[in-house]
């Protein structure tokens, strides 16, 4: 089976800022787009994504998932880097647009489509590394995805980096490319040197995120992870979790949490460790890489709180438990 996006749907909507308003949404190839070499983006990095899935029904329906809460990051991630204001309701309606468009491309589940939202400055001036970009475009490019776990569920191990950061504190709220590259030489360390598979975040000992995902611990009833602030991204995922284990009513906590007490928990029998995004719903951790030693979580193996918990927002998705929360857009 293909990587993980790189299969892509041949036309994406498309939009231009002009430094005035939007041109009107087109649908063009998604082969490649021009733009100019001296385009703000490729020498400031003034660019920002969103990652959100549609779901097919056994009815046949398409529905997409927190269509609206991504849109909202998108707005936000363009205004925090300076860039043109997006219309929210234009974005929704190139998503709803093209989606449809491809109706029938979308894959039956555990598979979807994986909807990529993007942003960038196009204004031609390389003088502007200190000021933003007036002209900007906007397209959602469609990638068709199977199932994550279709070679088997493994759990990961996490490198605990507490010297490092993934990216400037100031920027981890908002889904910007720079950020990526910023945490990919630790990434291929962590790789390298210790077998780890991700690195997770923790400066100064405060446990964050890995390079594309957030963090949650599984005690017994307990489910704790870091409150939002600035420094790392708020993972729609990580508050639809949230919701649904407030709903079987665990105890969430959202505060800090120390690499010692993280340890420590970890050490426990029963205790359990995962990763959500939208790419993965919720990954398990087996093993906890710190100052050079393993550290299993738990008994390091796949963790039965965390299976629920992804079976119940697979359900959501996939039609087959109600949208209590009104999740899905139904196209
Ligand atoms: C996208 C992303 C996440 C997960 O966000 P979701 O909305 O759940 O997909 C977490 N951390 C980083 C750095 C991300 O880029």
């Amino acid at each position: 089976m293909a990587a993980f996006g790189t299969v892509f749907i041949p036309e994406m909507a498309i939009s231009w800022f002009d430094g005035n308003s939007w041109s009107p949404a087109e649908i063009v190839s998604s082969e490649s787009i021009q733009l100019h070499p001296g385009a703000h983006v490729l020498h400031y990095s003034s660019t920002c994504f969103e990652g959100l899935k549609a779901f097919r029904h056994e009815d046949g329906s398409v529905n997409i998932f927190r269509m609206d809460r991504n849109i909202e990051r998108f707005s936000q991630s363009s205004e925090l880097l300076a860039l043109p204001e997006i219309d929210k309701d234009a974005t929704g309606k190139m998503i709803i647009d093209i989606v449809s468009r491809f109706k029938d491309d979308v894959p039956e589940p555990p598979g979807s489509m994986y909807i990529r939202p993007t942003h960038f400055g196009t204004e031609p001036a390389i003088g502007k590394a200190a000021s933003p970009s007036v002209t900007s475009c906007q397209y959602i490019l469609l990638s068709p995805v199977g199932d994550y776990f279709a070679g088997g569920d493994t759990t990961l191990r996490l490198l605990l980096e507490e010297d490092g950061a993934r990216c400037a504190a100031h920027m981890g709220m908002i889904k910007s490319g720079g950020n990526y590259a910023s945490a990919l030489r630790p990434i291929m360390k962590a790789k390298e040197e210790f077998n780890a598979d991700q690195v997770l975040f923790c400066p100064n000992g405060d446990v964050q995120e890995t390079g594309a995902a957030n963090f949650l611990l599984i005690d017994g009833n307990e489910v704790i992870t870091k409150a939002l602030d600035e420094s790392f991204l708020h993972g729609v995922t990580r508050d639809s979790i949230l919701t649904l284990a407030r709903d079987l009513g665990m105890d969430v906590q959202e505060r800090q949490l120390t690499i010692d007490e993280l340890l420590e928990r970890a050490a426990k029998p029963g205790c359990e460790a995962a990763l959500s995004g939208t790419a993965a719903v919720l990954t398990p951790v087996g093993t906890l890489i710190h100052n050079g030693k393993d550290y299993p979580v738990g008994n390091g193996g796949i963790g039965a709180t965390t299976l629920k918990l992804r079976q119940a927002l697979n359900d959501i998705q996939w039609g087959k438990a109600e949208d209590k929360h009104g999740w899905l857009t139904r196209i």
